[in-house]
């Protein structure tokens, strides 16, 4: 063995660890599952790897992960047989952090703290961001990562206490794994439970019963290994014989989050096309929801076997839903191009986007209250679809939900709003805004108010893109208080008494008009127009857009944007 090289932690890492280290997490069994599903990944990147080079699975082919207890020397390792590391990614795997989103979660777990939110907060939150790897240092005070990448000569060593820098060295060809990778945690005295075979079993087969690689157990050094799953993968068993529970663990798996999902779609079509979905909707919203970079985050398998999780099999407005697709209809070994081209994915994209939002449709009529929160989380996305997704839009306005002038504190759909509408009424009003105290403080509503007409309240800033598209509903059209002049004068005021301005005396007409005159003259170039109105009933005066062009709201984001 040659000597160490130290290596300092990036930045971002060192003051993740630190907080790691530092927080009381009551769940600190969340190690575990980070360690397994990465072994787990890593046979699923030696498999794919091998459908080109088969020579890489040598006299070992079959995919495995056991955990060694060592109660005596206070050690837990965890083994796979999977693709390994190079120095290279070794470097750059286990001393830095290359996701988006780092940042936020950051001062996201640290706000937290702050307010005392309590340990569990503090585990969802790993869990959210699937911080993996650097949870260990929650249980051990030294970890040893022994590597050695399938078809290299050269195995590595990384070793750290978690304190700000690691250490990589070579490591001779007798200490290390054949293939693979074996991560020894040297446990801190207060975590020396892990060790216990009953306690180690019991939390691998709660978190991580549905690995798609089989787990064995080896009781302390010596003993004979046990099986502890079968690694057998879920989607292909039949919906009757999977339960709630079996779901949601495999959703942990698969998210690296806590929750419970608030949808599940599980189904096998066999028609033109042959392939299974196992798809969720999170409970609770992932950090990079809105980083431009997110992709989405469905899984491609092929006969079981993992392919990539870059096939964007969904529309990029269903980013949020979590899961994978397994297809027999595809070659082992497609390509990336294929991939992109391929007129069976762009099918079977089709019939999991319809499958996805035809089961948001079914959760909205029988579980309301659900629905809810996932509109609330993820609503803000999927209106993104209104404009994106010209073949879906009138499915997508069906599901959308809004505050609206009328809703209070409740979420309104379309189909209450045209349920409600006046009788002389043929359009849907809606006002846009940056905030809902913004938009409900607006003179543009009071006219509506006064004739209790129901305005959609649209503070998102999406709300400005969709809009635009002018889009209609059960055959009324959408349309802004804020644009041209407001269709006030057909409809009666609440008293029933007469229609705005046929009550005006002509003396009152006159002086109207010259006023309109005046401000006209005074602000020449500033307006494009003055207008007496009937859509205020208290503000004096408002500011309206024209009747075309950009809405008022969606100038300001521009404006805002530079363009
Ligand atoms: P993530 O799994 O989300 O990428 P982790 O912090 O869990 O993040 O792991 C960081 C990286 O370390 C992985 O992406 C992988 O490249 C590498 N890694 C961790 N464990 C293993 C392993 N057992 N075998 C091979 N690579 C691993
Ligand atoms: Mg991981």
């Amino acid at each position: 063995t040659t000597t160490a090289e130290q290596h300092v932690f990036e930045a971002d890492v060192a003051r993740l660890l630190h907080m790691m280290v530092h927080s009381v997490y009551s769940d600190k069994d969340v190690f575990l599952r980070e360690l397994v599903s990465n072994a787990a990944d890593a046979c699923e990147k030696l498999r794919y790897e091998a459908i080109t080079t088969p020579g890489l699975l040598a006299e070992d082919p079959d995919p495995r992960i056991r955990l060694l207890l060592d109660a005596e020397q206070r050690q837990l390792i965890v083994e796979d047989n999977g693709i390994g590391m190079s120095r290279g990614e070794l470097v750059e795997a286990l001393g830095t952090i290359a996701r988006s989103g780092t940042r936020a979660f950051m001062e996201k777990i640290e706000a937290s703290k702050a307010q005392e939110e309590g340990a569990n907060g503090g585990a969802q939150l790993i869990g959210q961001f699937g911080v993996g790897f650097y949870s260990c240092f929650m249980v051990a005070d030294r970890v040893d990562v022994a590597t050695r990448r399938a078809g290299e000569a050269q195995a590595w060593m990384w070793s750290s206490d978690g304190k700000g820098s690691y250490s990589i060295s070579e490591l001779d060809a007798a200490s290390a794994p054949a293939r693979g990778t074996r991560i020894t945690l040297h446990l801190m005295e207060e975590a020396k439970d892990y060790t216990s075979r009953h306690q180690v079993e019991r939390i691998v087969k709660q978190q991580s019963g549905h690995v798609p690689v089989p787990i064995s157990l080896i009781e302390k050094p010596g003993a004979e290994p046990v099986n502890i799953t079968d690694g057998s993968a879920l989607w292909t068993r039949s919906k009757s014989e999977i339960s709630k529970e079996d779901y949601a663990d495999f959703y942990r798996g698969i998210s690296g989050q806590y929750d419970e999902p608030a949808l599940t779609v599980h189904f096998h079509a066999e028609g033109r096309h042959d392939y299974r979905t196992l798809a969720f909707v999170p409970g609770t919203p992932p950090f990079d929801l809105f980083d431009p970079d997110r992709k989405g985050r469905i899984k491609l398998y092929v006969k079981r076997v993992f392919i990539t999780d870059d096939a964007e099999l969904l529309p990029r407005y269903l980013r949020f839903v979590r899961g994978l697709v397994d297809t027999a209809d595809l070659p082992l070994n497609v390509s990336r191009e294929m991939i992109q081209e391929s007129p069976i994915l762009s099918a079977i994209r089709k019939g999991v986007t319809n499958r996805v939002l035809t089961a948001l449709e079914k959760l909205a009529e029988s579980e309301p209250e659900t629905y809810l929160t996932v509109w609330q989380n993820f609503g803000a996305v999927l209106k993104e679809g209104i404009y994106e997704d010209f073949e879906r839009r009138s499915q997508l306005l069906g599901l959308a939900r809004f505050r609206t002038t009328t809703s209070g504190e409740d979420l309104r759909s379309l189909a209450d709003y045209v349920k409600d509408m006046k009788p002389e009424q043929d359009t849907i009003y809606y006002l846009t805004g940056s905030s809902l105290e913004q938009i409900k403080a607006s003179p543009q509503l009071e006219g509506f108010r006064a004739r209790g007409i129901e305005v959609l309240l649209l503070s998102d800033q999406v709300d400005s893109f969709w809009v635009m598209n002018a889009p209609d509903f059960e055959g009324k059209t959408l349309k802004s208080v804020s644009q041209g002049a407001a269709d006030l004068a057909k409809f009666a005021k609440p008293d029933g008494a007469s229609k705005d301005g046929e009550d005006k005396p002509e003396e009152a007409k006159a002086d109207i008009a010259a006023f309109l005159v005046l401000a006209k003259e005074e602000l020449k170039d500033d307006v494009a127009d003055v207008r007496a109105s009937d859509r205020l009933t208290e503000s004096p005066v408002c500011l309206v857009a024209a009747e075309t062009g950009y809405d008022r709201q969606l100038e300001k984001i521009l404006a805002g944007a530079g363009q």
